[in-house]
């Protein structure tokens, strides 16, 4: 995708304020953030939606809590916003705002005004606080086949003799679920 700018940006042809990088993500100052120090994690992978990598996707959402952890102390924000909303750019990114509280990041905001200076400033910033967190290797639990649940025989019910005949099949059937049922749970125990 060479016309992609977060592709351009990722694979740094283009200047940007990095904060923070690792294998699959980059985040980096909005150039025209809604609040001050506004960051996109955008993974070096272009895809568009979620869930067409889930496991970036996920990597992603770590590196957006290590990121709004470090504009948290960087600049004392009252607190901070995630978001994902498909935007102009078709490359799956986390906004994550600071809230402060003149500057609700809402969406149909206008940008707020800054400058090549505070941006440096900002990004020099956020990048230097370090995080005590790390995201855990996520494990991978096999999954435990479902075990069918014994059903309750129906209860014997009283038939006429040309019913029971019709039935003699089914009876035998069933029994033979029977059969099968206890020597599973002799297999089980
Ligand atoms: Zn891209």
């Amino acid at each position: 995708m060479n016309d992609c700018i977060f592709c351009k940006l990722v694979r740094k042809e283009m200047p940007s304020k990095i904060v923070y990088e690792d294998d699959t993500c980059v985040a980096f100052l909005d150039v025209m953030p809604r609040s001050k120090g506004m960051c996109l994690v955008v993974p070096k992978e272009h895809y568009t939606f979620f869930d067409e990598n889930f496991d970036t996707s996920s990597k992603a959402f770590d590196a957006a809590l290590i990121v709004g952890e470090k504009i948290k102390k960087a600049l004392d924000p009252l607190t901070v916003f995630f978001s994902i909303i498909q935007a102009q750019v078709p490359h799956f990114h986390i906004r994550v705002y600071p809230v402060y509280e003149d500057q609700i990041p809402l969406g149909e905001n206008q940008p707020i005004e800054t400058n090549e200076g505070e941006l440096t400033e900002l990004a020099t910033k956020i990048k230097s606080v370090d995080v005590d967190w790390e995201p855990k290797k996520k494990e991978v639990v096999e999954v435990i086949k479902e075990v069918p649940v014994k059903k309750k025989e129906p209860e014997p019910k009283e038939k006429s003799g040309e019913e029971k005949s019709e039935n003699k099949e089914e009876e035998k059937k069933r029994q033979d679920n029977k059969d099968f049922w206890r020597k599973r749970d002799w297999e089980m125990a």
